[in-house]
């Protein structure tokens, strides 16, 4: 199979690319696209940048020009839901834009014309994206090093995420987030923008978030040190199963 991988940050995708087989670069659009072999799978493995416009760029072209016959997504986001502790990993179900706002003329979230405010991930892609995280964080979640005391170990969950074109990084807005979708897991600035594109090209999809922070005051500094400690490993850990496992 062809299999798209995006990340928004260098961190993330660099840790991707050394996992692939005769890694090959390619550039379009001024992003760089590195194909290779991955367990007999072709993977197309793509440095986004942060925010939806250029997540939603990065699809097409993974879509349209290199047609890639599925997208998975990994990389961080702020927790929101209480019971999500900073290590865990989220794998979205649904997502939705926080940010997306065309009311009166639509009622606030819904994406114009469609009718929808939430865009859904691909069951089976999920399911074994869930599988992969979990095998991660027994052979190797020792290393994820949550900020506060670690009350428990990390864990899996599987919901609704947030996207939107802000990093949540204070308690005034992470409320906001969280009165207006009341059910999301965890808010991030890609997800929903690699749902839509890949809903309307018929491409199954997937999206996976460690939790690097809190999307509270001490946001920035936790993200950072995320960052550092523990997305690239992440992003390897559960994309190396994923795959092997297809
Ligand atoms: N200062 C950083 C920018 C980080 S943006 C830099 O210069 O690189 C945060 C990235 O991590 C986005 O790709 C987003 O998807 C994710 N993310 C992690 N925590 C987040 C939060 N609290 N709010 C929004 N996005 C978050």
């Amino acid at each position: 199979m062809r299999i798209g991988v995006l990340g928004a940050m260098p961190e993330e995708v660099s840790s991707i690319t050394t996992l692939l087989t005769r890694p090959t670069p390619r550039h379009l659009g001024g992003r760089e696209f590195i194909g290779g072999r991955l367990a007999s799978h072709d993977i197309c493995v793509v440095h986004s940048r942060i925010g939806k416009v250029a997540a939603a760029a990065a699809a097409v072209e993974l879509i349209a020009r290199l047609g890639v016959e599925q997208i998975v997504f990994v990389g961080v986001a702020g927790g929101l839901a209480p019971q999500i502790c900073t290590g865990d990993i989220v794998v979205a179900d649904r997502l939705a834009q926080h940010d997306l706002d065309a009311s009166p003329l639509f009622p606030p979230l819904e994406i114009p014309l469609t009718g929808r405010t939430h865009l859904p991930t691909d069951p089976a892609i999920r399911a074994c994206l869930r599988a992969a995280a979990e095998r991660f964080l027994a052979e190797e979640g020792s290393v994820l090093t949550p900020h506060q005391a670690p009350s428990r170990p990390p864990r899996v969950h599987t919901g609704e995420v947030a996207t939107g074109d802000q990093f949540i990084g204070n308690a005034a807005a992470r409320d906001r987030v969280r009165a207006l979708l009341p059910g999301a897991l965890c808010v991030e600035m890609e997800g929903a923008a690699v749902a839509q594109v890949c809903d309307e090209y018929a491409v199954p999809c997937g999206v996976a978030r460690l939790i690097s922070d809190d999307a509270d005051d001490h946001a920035a500094q936790h993200f950072s040190r995320s960052l550092e400690q523990a997305a690239g490993l992440c992003a390897a850990g559960i994309i190396r199963r994923y795959i092997e496992w297809l």
